[in-house]
């Protein structure tokens, strides 16, 4: 007998019929003898439409009335799942982020679980009971309700994994697990049997949604045994762990984000203080920038970074408010743009990894505006109407589906 955590997203639990099935697939896991406890996400487009619905009426509402909005898809899903399970004769109950004892702090839209307080979970466990906790939500000190950004109800049950000790935590999705890419982009990408902790962080930051990137940086933290599989079928899945057993590959997967913006200040005097000024202003107000470019400077020189498009407005408008302070003759931005990665634990020993990568884009034709590396990953930063064909060339080129 084990304690199980199980997450069903979106598209798992989309309609009635895989509301049931789900259903199904929970008991079965309960009936072999296992305490279950299960977070759901919304159900398909459900938080699209509820933003959607939210734009009707006030494109710049609050963050805090955001989340109480988008909490209520998830809502829906944990009552519908429990109704499921108890038309099946199990013994069930649905508890909200706040009922499962999720506590977190005050970011409103992109919070982070401080620490869950399992005694409810616990006693719904000891009365035998499935135990359903909608995802992607918990309160705040306030006692709001905060979500943890898109995608978070992985982390919920990762997060719930951990404070429970539980002995797995499975990940169902609409694929059978992490592939060399994004399958429904390049249809010959691979599953991978496993995976580190450390290459899915980087996969997950840099745009595979298959898993949000907390959830991963939780599970590595506190050791949590991670699958990622199908809820279509028994399919064994994906494995995050933290030694890699099979041998460090090059590069073990592509991602693409399209939720990436540029920006460039041109003109700006070449002298001490200017990149300071810059990014210490863009960070003061919770800005975070990605890759940086600076050409060298004679006279002036230009500084050129990337930001999320969600962030481009509010960039914009300060560093236009602060060009006096900074001192730059003109502002360019561009949207249109989107990130390719490759990512892989042995590219740190192997000079040649990057130059490759390049060349797979020289030969599909595409231009390289950005370029930025670390220990275990290069990013490029390409149009977006090539980015799908960047991915694809790069994938072809280290022969990732072999
Ligand atoms: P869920 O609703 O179950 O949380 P998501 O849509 O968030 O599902 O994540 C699953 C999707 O992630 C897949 O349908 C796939 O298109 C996408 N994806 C992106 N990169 C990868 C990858 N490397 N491996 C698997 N899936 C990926
Ligand atoms: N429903 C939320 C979203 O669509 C959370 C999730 O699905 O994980 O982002
Ligand atoms: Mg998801």
């Amino acid at each position: 007998m084990a304690l199980i955590v199980q997450k069903f997203g979106g598209s798992s639990v989309a309609d009635k019929e895989r509301v049931m099935r789900v259903a199904n697939r929970i008991v079965d896991t309960y009936k072999e003898g296992n305490s279950v406890v299960v977070a759901v996400s919304a159900q398909g487009d459900t938080t699209d439409d509820l933003i959607a619905k939210a734009q009707e009426i006030n494109p710049n509402a609050s963050k805090r009335e955001m989340d109480m909005l988008l909490s209520t898809g998830e809502q829906i899903s944990i009552a519908l799942l429990a109704m499921a399970i108890e038309s099946l004769g199990y013994p069930v109950v649905s508890l909200t982020g706040r009922q499962a004892g999720i506590k977190c702090d005050s970011n409103y839209g992109s919070a982070k679980i401080d620490n869950i307080q399992v005694q409810r979970l616990k006693n719904e466990l000891d009365s035998k009971r499935i135990v359903i906790v909608a995802g992607f939500q918990g309160i705040n000190k306030a006692d709001d309700v905060v979500t943890l950004g898109r995608g978070g109800s992985d982390t919920t049950a990762v997060a719930l994994a951990a404070a429970l000790g539980a002995d797995v935590c499975e990940i169902f999705t609409d694929v059978e697990g992490v592939y060399t890419t994004d399958p429904r982009i390049v249809k010959e990408a691979k599953k991978l049997d496993d995976i580190s902790y450390d290459e899915m962080l980087e996969l997950a930051s840099l745009g595979a949604n298959v898993l949000h990137n907390r959830s991963v940086e939780m599970a590595k933290k506190y050791n949590v045994n991670l699958v990622v599989r199908s809820s279509f079928n028994r399919e064994p899945g994906t494995v995050v762990k933290e030694v890699n057993s099979v041998e460090k590959m090059l590069v073990r997967g592509v991602t693409r984000d399209n939720d990436v913006a540029r920006i460039a200040l041109l003109g700006i005097e070449d002298a001490p203080g200017e990149a300071f000024k810059i990014f210490s202003l863009l960070a003061k107000h919770g800005i975070n920038v990605d890759i940086i470019l600076q050409s060298i400077g004679r006279d002036t020189k230009d500084i050129s970074f990337t930001v999320t498009e969600s962030n481009l407005d509010k960039a914009i408008k300060l560093l236009e408010e602060k060009k006096d302070y900074i001192g730059y003759h003109e502002l360019k931005q561009r949207s249109d743009v989107s990130k390719v990665s490759i990512v892989g634990a042995g590219m740190v020993n192997n000079p040649g990894v990057a130059a490759q990568m390049f060349e797979a884009l020289y030969d599909a034709g595409i231009n390289i505006h950005m370029i930025s590396t670390s220990e275990i990953k290069v990013s490029v930063l390409v149009n977006s109407k090539n980015a799908e064909r960047a991915v694809a060339a790069i994938h072809d080129k280290f022969h990732l589906a072999d």
